[in-house]
């Protein structure tokens, strides 16, 4: 193919994938229950690669606003600030773990800060995996930041992610309010449990994070002691696949299997 005909042929492939694939913001949901501020709804979208992908986040102009606005208001220091959360050393590069802070102490800090306990495991001994925020991702957070800006206005939803393998589709549950803290999800459950009796599986738990000004705004890549424990809730009740928090640049994946390494309520 020529060239100039083969840019013209991907200029136009491009144009087709953002019609085929809306942002949701521009998709109905189904609303289960809004009380005030407090909304419970989902989405149903064709399952795809382009979900999952990292490299185009689709048209998310508040999440955008919002790394902008970070980025700016850092300055010099935000790539540190994003590197502390996204960056995971290996085990055996002792250098880069701040003093005071060694594998083999780990199990003792657990007795102490259980928050820096769990971001510690995943960023010292590589707990999960830190990758980019994907288009997902990024289409549910930047939703919940049309309402509320993070930057200005933080808040924290709840979302469930399910597929249905049979019917080629996805199930993106919503639960937020105006408040920092997400509601109790009890609609949104309620429809779950229905699901997973009907050929759905629930692949995803997400959430967000965030940290105030003063501490430079990324949320922490790792799960609080509360999340750890409501993510083993979510193991034995729904058999979740995976949890992932995500801070709008970066987002923890966290199999099953490590849910039992973090220290957690009881
Ligand atoms: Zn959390």
């Amino acid at each position: 193919m020529k060239p100039l005909l083969y840019l013209f042929t991907l200029l136009l492939a491009g144009c087709a994938t953002q019609e085929q694939h809306p942002p949701l913001t521009d998709l109905p949901p189904t609303i289960l229950e809004r009380d005030g501020t407090e909304w419970f709804q989902y989405w149903e979208i064709p399952e795809g690669d382009y979900l999952w992908q990292t490299e185009d986040l689709g048209q998310v102009d508040a999440l955008q606003a919002y790394r902008d606005s970070v980025k700016v208001d850092l300055g010099g220091a935000f790539t540190n600030y994003l590197d502390a959360q996204a960056v995971q050393h290996p085990v055996s590069d002792t250098v880069l773990i701040p003093a005071g802070i060694h594998p083999d102490s780990l199990l003792a800090a657990k007795q102490g800060d259980g928050d820096r306990y769990n971001y510690d495991i995943i960023h010292y001994k590589q707990v999960g995996e830190v990758r980019p925020i994907n288009y997902l991702e990024a289409q549910i957070l930047n939703y919940q930041l049309t309402r509320y800006p993070l930057f200005s206005h933080p808040t924290e939803f709840h979302g469930f992610i399910l597929e249905n393998d049979s019917l080629n589709l996805v199930r993106v549950y919503y639960a937020a309010s105006d408040a920092p803290w997400p509601p109790k999800p009890r609609p949104v459950v309620a429809a779950v449990e229905q699901d997973l009796q009907q050929g759905w599986q629930l692949i995803i738990h997400l959430h967000n994070h965030y940290e105030p000004a003063e501490d430079g705004y990324l949320g922490t890549m790792a799960p609080s002691m509360s999340d750890a424990q409501y993510f083993k809730g979510l193991t034995e009740r729904f058999q979740v696949q995976a949890a992932h928090v995500t801070n709008g640049f970066h987002t923890i994946v966290l199999p099953p299997e490590t849910f039992e390494e973090f220290a957690a309520y009881q």
